[in-house]
């Protein structure tokens, strides 16, 4: 028996989510696979070479480009928060990367670098989100200076929603409506769907959509499932069950002792903990699947175990590889219990849980 928590990695439902991207989409739209944070958990290297049906991966950092092209990746590669520094300007443009540019900074360095190679460069407009970028008037003030410049090879817009898992928030529009009044004299190609623009709204595709999320089978809205949207999980977080034990009334579980049997019962031990990733704010209810039951989680996640009731599964056995998230218990729920979203949870495991392809 292995005592390994394993997160398989479903191919084929990471290629049919991209495929959900694609048909939402016109033809004329290209899809950037957002791949970043080591592909959202799942693994950079394993979801670039699933996803080479996309147009061009995006990433965080240099380093995860680096990771890329060293695997002989050679598709278009976006770096979302461009460069740091001359040296890395450098290996940007020997790696044959796109480059995000939203800083004075970012700019500055750049019309000062000779550069062996020109750059496609994204200039980020900051139409309402107020984290990255430049306001819609100086970005018309930038625009012709780029053009100009002998490192900029072709310039795209990019901006980002800060509100579109909500479709019927006002920002959305008041965010589109500034991204359009900038750049308006030029025929300039522009990006700014995520997952939930992709899904919610087809005025906001573009030249480039950027689905995240989505491509892992999350679904990016509070009040929608993953399925009822026609994703896949692609993820099933598994760890094993290494103790079944009898507990009488009133005895308790765990550190605090914070739950106690109501009755003479059995509870299980199952080999996963905040040591992993799962996360330890987990109250008492959160299901776990195990022979295909949902069983809840009793007392509190330690750093590698966590204790289940097993009154429901009265054959479970040591051995049994339970399910936390992934196939029949969407990531969502977990997500929900533990007040945060689907993002965190996969991107936290650590690098104790052993990724397999399946
Ligand atoms: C992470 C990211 C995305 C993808 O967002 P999802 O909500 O996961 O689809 C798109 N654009 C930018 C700039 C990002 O940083």
């Amino acid at each position: 028996m292995s005592r390994q928590v394993t997160a398989t990695i479903n191919l084929e439902a990471l290629r049919h989510n991209l495929q959900q991207a694609r048909d939402r989409v016109s033809d004329q739209t290209q899809v950037v696979a957002v791949i970043k944070a080591n592909g959202y958990g799942h693994g950079l290297l394993t979801v670039a070479h699933a996803l080479y049906q996309a147009d061009m991966f995006a990433v965080g950092c240099l380093d995860e480009a680096v990771q890329l092209r060293s695997a002989g990746v050679q598709k278009p590669i976006l770096l979302l928060e461009g460069f740091e520094g001359e040296e890395e300007l450098h290996a940007a443009s020997q790696l044959d990367l796109q480059t995000v540019v939203h800083s004075k900074e970012q700019w500055s360095l750049l019309k000062s670098t000779h550069l062996k190679r020109s750059l496609v460069v994204w200039l980020k407009v900051d139409s309402g989100m107020h984290r990255l970028g430049f306001y819609p008037q100086r970005v018309d003030q930038l625009l012709p200076l780029m053009e100009e410049s002998s490192c900029v090879d072709q310039l795209v817009l990019i901006s980002h929603f800060a509100n579109a898992d909500k479709p019927d928030h006002k920002m959305n529009q008041q965010q589109q409506e500034l991204f359009e009044t900038s750049g308006q004299q030029l025929d300039i190609r522009r990006s700014m769907a995520n997952s939930a623009a992709l899904l919610s709204d087809n005025s906001t595709h573009y030249d480039f959509v950027r689905p995240g999320i989505m491509l892992y089978g999350g679904s990016p809205f509070s009040q929608q499932s993953a399925d009822s949207i026609g994703l896949k999980p692609v993820m099933t977080l598994k760890a094993p069950l290494i103790a079944v034990k009898k507990l009488q009334r009133g005895d308790c579980v765990g550190y605090g002792s914070t739950w106690c049997a109501p009755e003479d019962m059995s509870i299980g031990v199952v080999a996963i903990g905040y040591g992993h990733g799962y996360p330890r704010s987990l109250p008492t209810g959160t299901p776990v699947l195990i022979r295909d039951q949902r069983v809840p989680l009793v007392g509190r996640v330690s750093m590698d175990m966590i204790t289940v009731d097993l009154t429901e599964v009265p054959d479970a056995m040591v051995g049994d590889r339970a399910i936390l998230w992934g196939d029949g218990l969407p990531i969502e729920e977990i997500a929900d219990k533990a007040d945060t979203i689907s993002y965190e949870l996969l991107c936290q495991l650590t690098s104790r849980v052993r990724r397999e392809e399946g």
